[in-house]
């Protein structure tokens, strides 16, 4: 019988909320999993361990697993009693076909009370798999590790660690909404939120009809890569065109791209209302282009109630682009689409927008009306994983997630234990 167990970090320093971000986490994996074969969850101390099938596709787990948020890493597992023995004849009879260029075995005893000592227990395992296999021994630098964890009442065994993606189970640190354009950086900035324990709504602007639609189905496929980490979301696509016209009529040329910003950033602000959402998310990197000026950040974010927050800010271009490459956002961002920021935008804008004039240019502009109508033509979608099965797996884990895996809390699971 195959097990994953699940390893988290960060969770552990959380302390007294340490039980609840760990719910979060199970349910996550309930529903990440749901249709997978995952017949048992059990929190044993520290980890979670998803009891497979027989039938389980392993592969499609492992897959799937990378993309749960607070997963430090995790291993595929077999569950044995915690005997020296039955630990040796339940290696000796999974290992790996393939033979690795060293190994070594690694214990970690989470149960204080279990009589062998770690080291002498790594001899005792590490012994007859040598004799066995005629692999070589290499303490220091294994191609392959053999983990051993004993916890009170049973032992796990393993053959290596899979990285798992990091950050904080989705949900736990509470709703953002995040301005996603069509470009490279602002999808990398939701999704550096959405791994800070976030759940994101996604707001694009966008010109149609006075532009193609392309910007928007730039942002459906971009809201379908980011989706894979919390299942589903919710994508706003809001006209924006109407207003930018009207914008042209009374705004000076130069304030323009502020003026549009301030705008989006005020329409994202109410739908944060709505949401209960906390923060505004942007793709903003200091000195990128000219609206991304110190001066112009500050005018930018002036009279917004919420925090504006901008996980790139000090990062180099090259920087984002390898972490766009990296979440399969890079080559969706880079097609060709006609952006709103094209339309009706000046050649030079301000660097250096002053507060008073900005607001002085503002004056003319039925602001809250903009708000209302951007509000009401909004297209809300809602954007599922777009991995195979996410269908099925959303629907079992609204009706039977509960009464299909049955969730074993084990004693002692507020116990402190590190990811790795
Ligand atoms: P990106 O690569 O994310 O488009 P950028 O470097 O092109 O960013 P700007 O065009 O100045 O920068 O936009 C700054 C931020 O404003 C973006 O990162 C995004 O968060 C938001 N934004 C810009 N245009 C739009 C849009 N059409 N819809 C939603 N948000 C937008
Ligand atoms: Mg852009």
């Amino acid at each position: 019988m195959i097990s994953v167990l699940v390893r988290y970090q960060e969770l552990a320093l959380k302390g007294k909320n340490r039980p609840w971000f760990q719910r979060h986490l199970v349910q996550h994996l309930q529903r990440a999993l749901a249709g997978l074969g995952v017949r048992e969850v059990r929190v044993p101390m520290g980890r979670i361990e998803l009891v497979l099938s027989d039938a389980a596709s392993t592969g499609e787990v492992r897959e799937r697993l990378k993309y749960v948020f607070g997963v430090a890493n995790f291993s595929l597992a077999t569950r044995v009693t915690p005997d020296v023995d039955a630990i040796i004849a339940g290696i000796l009879r999974d290992l790996p076909k393939e033979r690795p260029a060293s190994f070594r075995v690694k214990v970690r005893r989470a149960d204080a009370q279990f009589p062998m000592p770690s080291p002498e227990m790594e001899r005792r395992i590490g012994g007859p798999v040598a004799e066995a296999t005629g692999w070589t021994v290499d303490l220091r630098h294994p191609a392959m590790t053999i983990g051993v964890e004993v916890l009170p009442g049973q032992a796990f065994y393993h053959f290596g660690k899979e990285p798992g993606p990091g950050g904080l189970p989705t949900g736990t640190s509470g709703r953002i909404v995040a301005l996603m354009s069509g470009g490279i950086d602002s999808p990398v900035a939701a999704y550096r939120m959405m791994r800070r324990g976030c759940r994101a709504t996604l707001i694009h602007f966008h010109s149609y009809p006075f532009l193609s639609r392309a910007s928007q189905d730039k942002a459906r496929q971009l809201a379908t890569r980011l989706a894979r980490y919390q299942l589903s979301l919710k994508l706003l696509l809001v006209p924006f065109g109407e207003i930018q016209r009207q914008v042209t009529m009374t705004v000076p040329s130069a304030l323009r791209v502020v003026v549009y910003r301030r705008l989006m950033l005020r329409i994202a602000d109410r739908v944060a209302h709505h949401d209960g959402a906390h923060a505004l998310v942007t793709g903003d990197v200091v000195g990128q282009v000219a609206s991304q000026t110190l001066e112009n950040l500050a005018v930018v974010g002036h009279g917004i109630a919420r925090p504006i927050l901008r996980p790139l800010v000090g990062m180099d271009k090259g920087e984002i682009i390898n972490e766009a490459i990296r979440l399969g956002t890079y080559d969706i961002s880079i097609q060709p689409d006609e952006d709103c920021c094209t339309l009706f935008t000046p050649r030079h804008p301000v660097t250096r927008a002053r507060r008073d004039e900005i607001v002085a240019a503002e004056a003319a502009l039925p602001v809250d009306a903009f708000i209302d109508t951007a509000l009401r033509e909004a297209h809300r979608e809602r954007i599922s994983a777009g991995v195979p099965g996410s269908e099925e797996s959303a629907a079992a884990s609204r009706s039977d997630v509960g009464a299909v895996i049955k969730l074993t809390v084990g004693a002692g699971s507020d116990h402190d234990t590190s990811a790795d």
